[in-house]
């Protein structure tokens, strides 16, 4: 069976083709799955009968199910889905201001062990697919449609790394931003990376307009090293070739994201040094972000005078700079908290 929810749209063209059907078939299924949010085949009342007997033979529409909410009082929305193998992944929908963002998360757990992080508490069972990923969003806008809302943004920020699952991640970014999909703009889409380099550099040539995050969250390699192992690969030198390479092709801004860790990556001297490490890099928005406190580790969020001494300093040297804000504190906000609870329950 093909989940249709994971066809980007030239391969569903190729594949309908290849099976003796005319190529605007797939633009007429893209408009009954995302327009008209059609939830069988037998719904599509203008593809002829012996299509749609084709399609509920070959294909599906399967989404994730709910298997846990958390609604926060701000509005937050956590939610525990449970794919069709019974691995359940966390989805996260943030109500800002300028739109509805949701986090969505590219992999089963995660291979790359960031000390702070409850993502990498469970490791890499598996890749998400792109119709994975699409039925997040999906299941989320489902949610929000009875706040007559839905999803405009959207972060890979959630459990994994992205450019671990490099061709599935881009497949769901090129449905999710196709005008007859769910036509989210390029601008609203933010990839999250912890630094794989030739993920950094293949993505400057997908002549995409989206945007690219790096997590930083150390100024320098010896600090760098213990809280992200990925750097003792990719040390930040190399980082920051791949990420001079990339501006000069995709001419997208970059951002940082670094979490202040209080006593770890806070002090006055690390905003110093990463004043100077980002000074090359021609283009750049730093994104500070507190900490969200996870059980498993000894980290702890920096003071919020602390926080704002960091920010002040980085603004007098004239760097572009944000706090992120805050969403669902009272409910388990930090990325893979949810699953990770989840988990340790099923296996006590
Ligand atoms: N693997 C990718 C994307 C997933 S993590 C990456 O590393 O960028 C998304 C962001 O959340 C990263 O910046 C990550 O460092 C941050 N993060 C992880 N745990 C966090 C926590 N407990 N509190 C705040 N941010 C956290």
């Amino acid at each position: 069976m093909i989940n249709l929810y994971g066809q980007e749209i030239s391969k569903l063209e190729e594949l309908l083709i290849s099976r003796g059907q005319k190529k605007y078939r797939a633009t007429q299924l893209y408009i009954w799955m995302y327009e008209k949010l059609a939830k069988n085949f037998d719904d599509m009342s203008d593809v002829s009968k012996s299509f749609r007997e084709e399609l509920k033979r070959d294909f599906c529409l399967t989404l994730p199910k709910i298997y846990r909410k958390q609604v926060s009082q701000d509005g937050t929305i956590k939610l525990l889905l449970e794919l069709e193998d019974g691995n359940k992944i966390e989805t996260a929908m943030l109500p800002y201001s300028y739109g509805r963002a949701i986090c969505v998360t590219s992999q089963v757990g995660c291979n790359m062990a960031c000390a702070f992080c409850a993502s990498g508490l469970l490791k890499k069972n598996r890749n998400l697919s792109a119709e994975e990923m699409v039925g997040q969003v999906m299941v989320m806008n489902e949610l929000l449609t009875e706040q007559g809302e839905k999803i405009t943004h959207v972060v890979v920020m959630g459990t994994g790394e992205p450019f671990d699952n490099y061709d599935n991640v881009m497949d769901f970014v090129r449905i999710i931003n196709h005008p007859k999909a769910l036509a989210i703009g390029a601008r609203h889409i933010t990839i999250s990376t912890c630094g794989l380099i030739d993920g950094i550099k293949k993505y400057a040539h997908e002549g995409l307009q989206t945007n690219l995050a790096i997590s930083l969250h150390a100024p320098n390699d010896e600090l760098r090293n213990k809280l992200m192992p990925v750097n003792k690969v990719y040390p930040l030198k190399k980082l920051f070739e791949a990420i001079e390479y990339y501006e000069s092709f995709a001419n997208r801004r970059v951002t940082f994201e670094y979490i202040l860790l209080k006593g770890v990556n806070d002090t006055l001297e690390h905003a110093e040094q990463l004043a100077k490490l980002i000074n090359n890099a021609s283009t750049y928005i730093v994104n500070l972000i507190p900490y969200n406190p996870v059980d498993e580790n000894s980290f702890q969020r920096s003071d919020d005078k602390r926080v704002h001494e960091f920010y002040s300093y980085l603004k007098k040297k004239h760097i572009n700079v944000t706090i992120r804000k805050e969403f669902g504190n009272d409910i388990d906000a930090a990325c893979g908290q949810l699953r990770a609870k989840e988990y340790g329950k099923t296996n006590n």
